[in-house]
């Protein structure tokens, strides 16, 4: 069996960091001022606080600055769409994150939905979803757009392939499907209601998993050749996929790893698109 080409999310996310560097250097030569990514936390997950400490790292090795604004986890909606309405107008913020999940009591899709479209560098109002949908991408969802600059680094081509993308939701599932649309792939949806999953996922050329299952895609639902995205973290570095056992059976073109391949695209997709928003904003594209 051929070796699978491994789809290094870290390697290549690093050599992205390398040119945002420069740009945000650029932006600061012509403007006097550094890109700045906003983080909202509202309460304490764990998950939560690890994620928007790396998100704030990531800034630090690109050379932009983050705030970080810590809300209680008794904030209201209305509290929360006060905070998000100071960012929206204040002119020294690029872009805006919501950490999600909120907690429950809160109307999560009202608050995301509040964030302005030029500052939605997480890609999650109804606009920039949208605009994602009319193949007209201001701010993608981070996941799926780091999956497509992934598959683009390693030259995987995606115009003519059947993508089957396993998950909907509005963060990743959808906008996944949309993206590869857009990119001429024939794009099928599965989701919990799904029939005969694993026929349709036998047939993919390009297989998503988005499931939030450990090893949801077993080895006899793969064929020969084909391109396995593995966007699926689970407690202990576990995927969505059975990868191990798929690596062993099945003839597979290429992968990510986990971890190493979608985490760290996404992150760098969200410090990418803050850049850019500066960028605009200042006339530099
Ligand atoms: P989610 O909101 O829970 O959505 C899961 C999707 O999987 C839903 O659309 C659901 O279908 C579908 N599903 C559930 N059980 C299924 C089954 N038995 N058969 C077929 N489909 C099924 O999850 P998410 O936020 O999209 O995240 C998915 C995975 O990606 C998780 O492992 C998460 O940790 C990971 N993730 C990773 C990153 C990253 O940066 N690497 C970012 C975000 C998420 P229904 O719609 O019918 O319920």
């Amino acid at each position: 069996m051929g070796s699978p080409v491994i789809l290094d999310g870290t390697a290549y996310s690093k050599e992205i960091n390398e040119n945002l560097k420069e740009r945000v250097n650029k932006i600061k030569e012509i403007s006097g001022a550094t890109p700045i990514l906003a983080s909202i936390l509202v309460g304490d997950d764990p998950a939560s606080v690890t994620y928007v400490r790396m998100k704030g790292n990531a800034c630090k090795r690109a050379g932009l600055e983050s705030l970080k604004i810590e809300l209680p986890g008794t904030t209201t909606t209305s509290q929360l769409l006060e905070e998000i309405n100071k960012l929206n107008v204040n002119d020294n913020v690029h872009g805006i994150l919501l950490q999600h999940p909120v907690p429950g009591e809160i109307d999560e899709r009202e608050c995301f939905n509040r964030i302005d479209y030029r500052k939605d560098v997480d890609g999650v109002t109804y606009a920039s979803f949208a605009k994602v949908a009319m193949n007209d991408m201001l701010f993608g969802s981070c996941t799926p757009l780091g999956i497509i600059h992934l598959l683009d680094r390693y030259n995987i081509q995606i115009e003519g392939k059947e993508a089957v993308v396993v998950g909907r939701s509005p963060i990743l599932g959808k906008p996944m499907a949309m993206m590869l649309l857009n990119r001429n792939a024939t794009v099928t949806i599965c989701h919990s209601k799904t029939r005969e999953i694993k026929e349709v996922v036998k047939r993919a050329d390009i297989i998503v998993a988005a499931v939030g299952i450990p090893r949801f895609i077993r080895a006899d639902w793969v064929k020969d050749n084909a391109v396995l995205i593995d966007a699926g973290y689970n407690e202990g570095n576990i995927g969505d996929t059975d990868l191990e056992n798929i690596k062993e059976k099945v003839n597979i073109l290429a992968y990510t790893p986990i971890p190493g391949g979608v985490g760290p695209m996404t992150i760098i997709t969200l410090i990418e698109q803050t850049v850019l928003s500066a960028e605009l904003k200042f006339g530099l594209k």
